[in-house]
């Protein structure tokens, strides 16, 4: 058997999807979990497979696909079916080096209704970069859909799908699952502040501090990371 040289790239994967798992955001097989190679010559990601659950999964299972093609690369699994959204975002945003798709409880509560999570608590403009809107409705898998979520990403961290779930980018790993889990708590909080009143929206004099802190995290001349 010949080296695998996206190794290191496949096991990143699998930890981060058995967290993912682990955290409640999905059961069983659902979701996925794609981020960059390093090797920015193969112009390609690794991705999870279809149909695998996460307890069983195995590093050799994960999946490298062409960013180009969408073709395979030196792996025997198939791709998620969500494959044709995790392309479709990273051909469109050079920033995003990882993305988790999720059907955390409450993100998905909030898609069934397509209904935005407004930024209603400070942590969610930092993190997301503002609203997270509503990607229109296309069935799992499809182009469509891809062309839809990268709308309604926009520049920012984060969006939902219709009736579905939600997807959430980052610059590493760490950072995506991070806006997932920050997502699914801040829906959580969206949703009983609904059954319960309403909530209070954010000034707009914090909506401009958030972003900017959000834009400065973005940058990779100033590196800086705060509270990850
Ligand atoms: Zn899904």
């Amino acid at each position: 058997m010949p080296e695998d040289r996206f190794r290191a790239e496949r096991e990143s994967i699998l930890v981060l999807a058995k967290k993912m798992c682990e955290a409640g955001l999905v059961v069983a097989s659902a979701g996925n979990v794609s981020a960059r190679v390093r090797d920015p010559l193969a112009r390609a990601i690794a991705i999870t497979p279809t149909s695998i659950p996460y307890d069983v999964m195995t590093p050799d299972q994960v999946v490298v696909v062409s960013i180009e093609s969408g073709a395979a690369i030196e792996s025997t699994f198939r791709a998620s079916c969500e494959l044709p959204t995790h392309l479709a975002i990273y051909r469109h945003r050079q920033d995003v080096d990882a993305i988790v798709h999720t059907h955390s409880p409450y993100v998905s509560t909030l898609s069934a209704l397509r209904k935005p999570l407004p930024p209603i608590i400070d942590e969610m403009v930092v993190y997301f970069g503002g609203t997270v809107e509503v990607a229109d409705y296309a069935f799992t898998g499809t182009d469509e859909l891809g062309a839809n979520v990268v709308r309604a990403l926009g520049d920012r961290a984060g969006a939902l799908l219709s009736n579905h779930g939600n997807v959430c980018v980052g610059r590493d790993l760490a950072e995506a699952l991070h806006v997932a889990l920050t997502m699914e708590s801040t829906a959580r909080a969206y949703v009983e502040a609904l059954r319960t009143g309403g909530a209070v929206p954010l000034p707009e004099e914090s909506l401009r501090l958030g972003r900017a802190m959000y834009d400065r995290r973005r940058d990779p001349q100033r590196g800086a990371v705060p509270n990850r």
